[in-house]
């Protein structure tokens, strides 16, 4: 028989790496955690442009269980991010669980065996029970654009930056205007020599309040923990608050949208350019950014704005779709990622022989975020409608290893060779009530399309909710949810490890 694990983890990521923590803390030390990358880190190892920084501050964006007193800036850069989540492999004892370059190239259920039979690029080998991590982020979205193959010039998605290409002195064009985009363009606007952003949408854009953690700030986070625990508290309760305004009465929203107008104001002082730069829809629709350099960096005379898509390229010309043409030597794509019609879905077989990609060709569903029916003992890290869009994905990833922790402890009471599968009527159920409370929500209503929005234009990537309900109803499996199935035949023993669970309590890194 082959190598066999009890719990195989896809990804080492925050997911990833934090279903590792919480698997050592039940006392699970049969598990590996499969990653393609040669580094952890996910998102904060792949997107390293210039100017990445988390857009929810650090003492909330990680780990309850990881505090790290040292963050340097209210907003820290993706290069301590990533720092952090190395430690946390190396605090929690993870690397001998780790295999790097490992990219899960299938997966199928055996309904006779009951474990998942995974193909790797490093090899084959079973496992009870799947835990995929692989990030909704993952896996850059290119636009397809007429005669861009003939582009003579370099050409990059922002996740995937080419740190040999030098754009100093280069003219750069940069597609989209979102999240990774306002953050590169006043980060490289000093160096380059022409810099030309095609919008197709613009976005609302709130001053960020970044700035340094001061020492006496540090030490006293270090000395005296309760004062780091507030200050979470704080950071997460204010957002708490905000989170009716977004699912129940987006006109209360209102009142930040003339904030944000004031914004454009201060800044862009040419009236043409504030008007391209003003969203015709509500804010919150999409994803509010935050950025305090954003606007001055449009506004510098080497910088142009192109309110229009990217519609075709001809030689080393860009021509967009209001037919404004400019020449690069670069162009940086900063289009976003398949999080609608993520790759993983095509390699995971179910119990019926469809692909999870199959299953959800009418839109991405799970119960509680996390679980498929027809894929027993299979279940997802940031799962469908797990998505927040004022807050930190930590505290829902936290809220998913609670469900997971319970998942694996029901298996154990269960004893004997066991899985549980998601029954479709409970899924259905818990479907029908995210979508029906969507309804309301300022992504349905605010009159714009994002990447929240499935082909279907359903909101199958967003949690309507605050992170504090998604916590309680994720605390513990509801054994109704699911049938258990058996294996015809055979055991195969779990012992928990308490010795691992010693080793993964809280510890600050
Ligand atoms: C630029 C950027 C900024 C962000 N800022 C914030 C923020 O400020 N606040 C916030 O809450 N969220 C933010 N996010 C969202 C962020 O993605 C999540 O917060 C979080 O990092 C997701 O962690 P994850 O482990 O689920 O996924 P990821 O970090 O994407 O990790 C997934 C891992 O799975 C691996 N993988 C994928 N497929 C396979 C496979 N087939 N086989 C093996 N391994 C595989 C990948 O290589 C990767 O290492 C940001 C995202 C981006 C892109």
């Amino acid at each position: 028989m082959g190598e066999h694990v009890r719990v195989a983890v896809i990804g080492a990521g925050f997911g990833g790496l934090g279903a590792a923590v919480r698997l050592r803390r039940e006392g699970i030390t049969d598990f590996t955690i499969l990653e393609r990358a040669d580094s952890v880190g996910g998102t904060w190892r792949d997107n390293s442009y210039p100017g990445c920084a988390c857009d929810v501050p650090s003492h909330l964006y990680s780990f309850s269980f990881a505090p790290n007193p040292d963050w340097p800036r209210t907003f820290s850069g993706q290069p301590h991010i990533r720092a952090y989540l190395e430690r946390v492999a190396d605090t929690f004892g993870l690397r001998p669980h780790i295999r790097l370059r490992h990219e899960v190239q299938s997966m199928r259920w055996d309904a006779e065996r009951l474990h998942w039979e995974i193909e790797t690029s490093g090899g084959a080998l079973t496992a009870d029970v799947v835990v995929s991590a692989t990030g909704p982020l993952s896996e850059p979205r290119l636009p397809e654009v007429p005669g861009l193959a003939g582009f003579p010039g370099k050409v990059f998605h922002t996740a995937r930056w080419d740190h040999d290409y030098d754009l100093r002195g280069k003219r750069v064009a940069v597609v989209g205007t979102g999240a990774s985009a306002i953050q590169i363009v006043p980060a490289i606007a000093p160096d380059v020599q022409r810099l030309t952003l095609f919008q197709r949408t613009p976005p609302w854009v709130m001053p960020r309040t970044d700035r340094a953690i001061t020492a006496a700030e540090r030490w006293l986070h270090r000395q005296l923990p309760f004062t780091r625990a507030a200050r979470r508290g704080l950071l997460w309760g204010i957002r708490e608050l905000q989170v009716s305004a977004f699912t129940k009465h987006p006109g209360r929203l209102g009142l930040i949208e003339s904030l944000a107008k004031a914004n454009i104001a201060r800044s862009i002082k040419d009236p043409e350019l504030a008007a391209k730069l003003t969203p015709s829809y509500r804010i919150g629709c999409k994803r509010i950014l935050l950025s305090s350099d954003y606007y001055p960096a449009l506004a510098r005379p080497h910088v142009d704005l192109v309110a229009s898509g990217l519609k075709e390229v001809r030689g080393s010309v860009l021509v967009a779709a209001d037919g404004t043409e400019a020449e690069a030597d670069a162009i940086v794509f900063g289009t976003g990622f398949h999080v609608t019609d993520m790759p993983i879905a095509d390699r995971v077989v179910g119990a019926e022989g469809r692909t999870l990609a199959d299953h959800w060709k009418d839109g991405m569903q799970a119960l509680r975020g996390a679980t498929a029916a027809g894929f027993p003992n299979w279940m997802t890290i940031i799962g469908p409608n797990t998505g927040l869009g004022n807050s930190s994905m930590i505290l829902m990833i936290e809220s998913q290893l609670n469900y997971m922790a319970d998942y694996l402890r029901q298996l154990d009471v269960l004893g004997g060779r066991a899985a549980l599968a998601a029954r479709p009527s409970a899924v259905g159920r818990w479907n029908r009530q995210v979508q029906a409370r969507m309804e309301r929500t300022v992504w349905s209503t605010g009159g714009c399309t994002s990447w929240y929005l499935d082909a279907q234009g359903r909101n199958t990537t967003v949690w309507p909710g605050t992170t504090g309900e998604f916590r309680r109803l994720t605390q513990t499996v509801d054994m109704a949810e699911y049938e258990v199935l058996r294996a015809r035949g055979g055991t195969r023993g779990h012992t928990p490890d308490r010795a691992g669970a010693a080793a993964a309590g809280e510890a600050a890194v």
